[in-house]
């Protein structure tokens, strides 16, 4: 079925044969036929999406086997959704259901542009939200912003209009009027039934915290057989976000806020028909008593002055304390204040369900049955954000496999937690309840799956390693500039030489950026550096520099690759996947190896982690984590068969330390290096040249 689906495919115009792309699908076939876990690295140009969504529906159309295909982020799942996904199906004969799921706030809420209100300055907005919410799409916020960029609103305008109908956190649900046709809804019924179903990696690691809090009673994608998760990379990434939690006024608001929702919702469910009188005054009396304690609990509470990266107070194993690498970020005493406002949220929360529970068997006899089924099933939704939010309470005082924290914010303090290691979190919650397929094009280092497989949990996977589709020795030439001509980059944002190290890094990316006419990407390691080199950078006439910040993240991409002379200053999300092919990205500048350098209370106890283990963290973690970051960035020049460009890594260290060798033979093989400008501009005119 797949071999027949490939010869429909190849059969297309423009469509070009690619072995290792059969290769690929043949791998993730027998993965599904024996129902075992595998890794697969497939280069850039490999096709993967592809590769995988046949031998998935083929799959399903044979076995009837539900499967799950994840991806790093909503946009990069919209992306399967509305392009590959699309193709695949078109190349068989029949086809499976399928959905596409994602989180809450992706979606539009009807109720919310049934009462949306702009002002006089922009009267055609409410009636093209009118006239979007009864065509056919599913509601997301790509819909609706791609919609009201062809009526001609403003990028700034798209996004406020966006903020005002967006899903809220907590709403009335099934009581809402708009339930059956609700975008978010909707998409909830139709991922939990279709055979297969492409969303994004925090909705499926979502999914599994749900299952374990409500010990499998709740889920958002029921069961299914097999996983398949694309930039799988990142799946650390979105593990480590998915599990953090903090504790700050932003919880108890929060908290609140669904509080207050779910008496608004026991208030409006039953006044279709007369409620018994003093049930609904109970509630509301209760959820505002809780309101206040709340606010009291975390008020009552003070924190001596924090240093600005914060200080560890608990960590589990209890040991990693006394490790040399966290023992002086480690307060201990501080833990007390932590625990007092934690035990009070947490009675508070157990104190509100216990309150309502029994004020609904008070007046349980008074109720109609429509009555009892509205209230129960509020209740249910509820229930699960509250004990959620409690375990996560209980977590944060005491870690079972984490660090918890506090650090200062501009309302004071928060408290946070993340868990150290994921490996077993993963291997638990993901990988014992069904097989899985990891693709990317990095899911290596040192052209070993080693240091994945370890980080990930996932056990004696079947492995298979594609070579590189495109030829790099002749698309694309390395620039790292001579000794002496950069400093080495400083240890932190205040250290000396700092100044000097910005300027002289912004006047060589302006030298970088002449030669191209722009057409650049410039990745920072930091936030900090992006703005101080930024307001350094010259001028340059017909160029126009976008920093990431000034739009969101999709907004900049697409005017990056519109105006093909524009340049992109950005940090960690551009360094993966974003994709600009053609001649609007031919210049790739890397500013400094992104190694993670030990500064916040989680970074030192990861490293405090990984000596107590008798390791290296630097060999162990941060260096073969900055080889795959590395790779990404490089990842992001060469994106078709007729791309070419300069990838320029301006930090010294690729030339003076044994690391830097190391990272470069993580690159791809035989690509040219230049060390001046001139032989720079020189390989580029001999480019143009090219036939
Ligand atoms: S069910 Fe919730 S999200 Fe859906 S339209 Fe109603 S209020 Fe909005």
């Amino acid at each position: 079925m797949v071999e027949a689906a490939f010869q429909r495919l190849e059969a297309q115009a423009g469509y070009e044969t690619r072995p290792v792309q059969r290769e690929m699908a043949r791998f993730i076939c027998e993965r599904l036929e024996s129902q075992s876990s595998g890794m697969v690295e497939a280069p850039t140009g490999v096709g993967k999406s592809l590769a995988a969504l046949l031998p998935a529906i083929a799959y399903w159309l044979q076995e009837k086997k539900r499967i799950v295909v994840s991806t790093y982020t909503n946009v990069l799942a919209e992306q399967y959704w509305h392009k590959d996904l699309p193709l695949a199906l078109s190349l068989f004969p029949n086809a499976p259901s399928v959905a596409l799921a994602m989180g809450r706030s992706r979606y539009a809420c009807i109720d919310a542009i049934r009462s949306a209100k702009f002002k006089r300055a922009t009267p055609d907005l409410t009636r093209y939200l009118q006239e979007w919410s009864g065509l056919p799409h599913e509601g997301t916020e790509t819909a609706l912003s791609q919609f009201l960029r062809q009526k001609g609103v403003p990028a700034p305008l798209v996004r406020s209009v966006w903020e005002a109908v967006a899903v809220p956190p907590a709403c009335r649900a099934k009581v809402c009027p708009y339930y059956h046709s609700c975008f978010y809804y909707e998409a909830r019924r139709r991922a939990a039934s279709a055979g297969i179903v492409v969303t994004s990696h925090a909705f499926v690691l979502t999914d599994a915290m749900v299952r374990a809090a409500t010990n499998d009673e709740v889920s958002l994608l029921d069961d299914y057989d097999f996983l398949i998760v694309d930039e799988a990379h990142d799946l650390l990434d979105a593990t480590a976000s998915a599990l953090e939690f903090s504790l700050d006024e932003g919880l108890v608001d929060t908290l609140i806020a669904h509080a207050a929702a779910l008496s608004n919702q026991i208030d409006e469910a039953l006044t279709s028909e007369k409620p018994p009188s003093g049930f609904i005054m109970s509630v509301q009396k209760q959820v505002e008593a809780f309101a206040l304690r709340c606010r009291e609990a975390l008020r009552g509470v003070k924190m001596p002055p924090l240093p600005r990266e914060g200080v560890a107070v608990r960590v589990a194993p209890a040991e990693l304390a006394h490790q040399p690498a966290l023992a002086s970020a480690f307060r201990a005493d501080l833990h007390a204040p932590v625990a007092q406002v934690v035990d009070a949220l947490c009675a508070e929360i157990s104190r509100l369900w216990r309150e309502l529970e029994q004020t609904y068997r008070d007046f349980k006899a008074e109720l109609t049955e429509r009555q009892r089924e509205a209230v129960e099933a509020i209740f249910v939704q509820f229930r699960y954000g509250f004990v959620q939010t409690h375990q996560n309470l209980s977590r944060l005082k005491e870690p079972t496999e984490g660090l918890s924290w506090v650090e200062p914010t501009e309302r004071g303090w928060k408290a946070c937690y993340e868990p150290l290691i994921l490996a077993d979190w993963l291997r638990e919650r993901l990988w014992q309840r069904q097989p899985a397929l990891l693709m990317s094009a990095t899911l290596t280092v040192d052209r070993r799956f080693d240091f994945f497989v370890q980080q990930l949990g996932l056990e004696t996977p079947h492995q298979l390693q594609l070579p590189p589709v495109f030829d790099y020795s002749r698309q694309c030439a390395l620039y790292l500039p001579p000794l002496g001509a950069i400093p080495d980059p400083p240890q932190h944002a205040h250290a000396q030489g700092a100044s000097a190290y910005y300027q002289r890094l912004a006047e060589e990316i302006t030298a970088l950026l002449r030669l191209t006419q722009g057409r650049a990407l410039v990745l920072f390691a930091s936030r900090h550096e992006m703005h101080e080199v930024y307001r350094r950078i010259s001028p340059l006439p017909n160029v126009r520099i976008m920093i990431q910040g000034e739009s969101s993240n999709a907004d900049l991409s697409r005017q990056f690759r519109e105006d093909v002379h524009s340049v992109l200053f950005g940090v960690r999300s551009f360094w993966t996947g974003f994709d600009a092919p053609g001649e609007t990205l031919m210049n790739l500048i890397l500013t400094r190896i992104p190694f993670e350098v030990p500064t916040t209370p989680l970074q030192r106890a990861r490293q405090a982690w990984f000596e107590a283990q008798g390791a290296n963290a630097f060999t162990a973690w941060s260096l073969p984590m900055a080889k795959q970051q590395m790779r990404q960035g490089f990842g992001r020049l060469i994106r078709r068969a007729n791309d070419t460009g300069i990838v320029a890594i301006l930090d010294p260290r690729m030339r003076t330390k044994p690391y830097g060798r190391e990272i470069l033979n993580n690159l791809p093989a035989g690509i040219p290096i230049i060390d001046s400008i001139d032989a720079l501009k020189h390989w580029l005119n001999q480019q143009a040249k090219a036939p």
